[in-house]
C-alpha cells in the first residue's frame, strides 16, 4: 500500500477465486476492482487540491480526521476508511486459513474470551448485530487488551481509540451474490479463511512487547 497520496489499489495477494468455496470469485473481483477502487479514487479526488495533506498516511488521515478542515472530514472518514478497511479485510485472508490463531495472539484471545470457540461466537454475534452496513472487528486498546467492536459504514476503530487487527465486512456487497441475504452463512464461511499468522504479526507490530 502506498504510504500517502496518491493512494493506489494494491492487487490482491491471491487470485480472485482463491477464497472459493467460501467467497466466490465474482464477489472478490467486484469487491476489490470496483468497490475498493472507488474509495481509492474518491480519496485521491478529495485530497487533490490539498497538497498540505499529501504526506499523511492512511492511518494518520484517520487518526487525525477531526483536525482536518470540516469540509473534508466526512469524505475522509468514508473514503480513507473505505480504503483502509478493505485492504485490511482482503490482506487478512488466506485459504485455507489456520484453524486457530498462533501464539501470542491465540493466548490473549483465550485469556480475554475464554477460548477460541467463544471468541468466534462473540465476533459472529457482533457481526450479526451491525444494522445496515459496517464491520465487526477484533481490535486492541492502547495497552494491547483485546476487544470486539462494531463500526457503521466505513468508520474505523481509530475513531474510538482502538487499533484494528481483524475485520469482517458485513456490507451486503461482500456476500450478496453467493449468500444472498443470509449474513450468518457468510460469517461462518469467512471464519474459514482468516490469515491468523498475518493478524498475529499485526498484533506484534502494534505491541512490541508481545
Ligand atoms: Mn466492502
Amino acid at each position: 500500500m502506498n504510504e500517502h497520496y496518491p493512494f493506489v489499489n494494491p492487487p490482491l495477494p491471491y487470485a480472485f477465486d482463491a477464497m472459493e468455496p467460501y467467497i466466490d470469485a465474482k464477489t472478490m473481483e467486484l469487491h476489490h476492482d470496483r468497490h475498493l477502487q472507488t474509495y481509492v479514487d474518491n480519496l485521491n479526488g478529495i485530497l487533490k487540491n490539498y497538497p498540505q495533506y499529501h504526506s499523511l498516511s492512511l492511518e494518520e488521515l484517520l487518526i487525525f480526521v477531526n483536525s482536518l478542515p470540516t469540509a473534508l472530514q466526512q469524505g475522509i472518514r468514508n473514503n480513507a476508511g473505505g480504503v483502509y478497511n478493505h485492504i485490511l479485510y482482503f490482506f487478512n485472508m488466506e485459504n485455507p486459513g489456520m484453524k486457530e490463531p498462533p501464539s501470542p495472539l491465540g493466548e490473549y484471545i483465550a485469556k480475554e474470551f475464554g477460548n477460541y470457540g467463544n471468541f468466534v461466537k462473540e465476533l459472529s454475534e457482533a457481526a450479526m448485530s451491525v444494522f445496515g452496513s459496517g464491520y465487526a472487528w477484533l481490535a486492541a486498546d492502547a495497552f494491547g487488551r483485546l476487544k470486539i467492536i462494531t463500526t457503521a459504514n466505513q468508520d474505523t476503530p481509530f475513531s474510538t481509540g482502538f487499533y484494528p487487527l481483524l475485520n469482517v465486512d458485513v456490507w451486503e456487497h461482500a456476500y450478496y451474490l453467493k449468500h444472498y441475504n443470509v449474513r450468518a452463512d457468510y460469517i461462518k464461511d469467512w471464519f474459514q479463511i482468516i490469515n491468523w499468522e498475518q493478524v498475529n504479526d499485526r498484533y506484534k507490530m502494534f505491541f512490541a512487547q508481545a
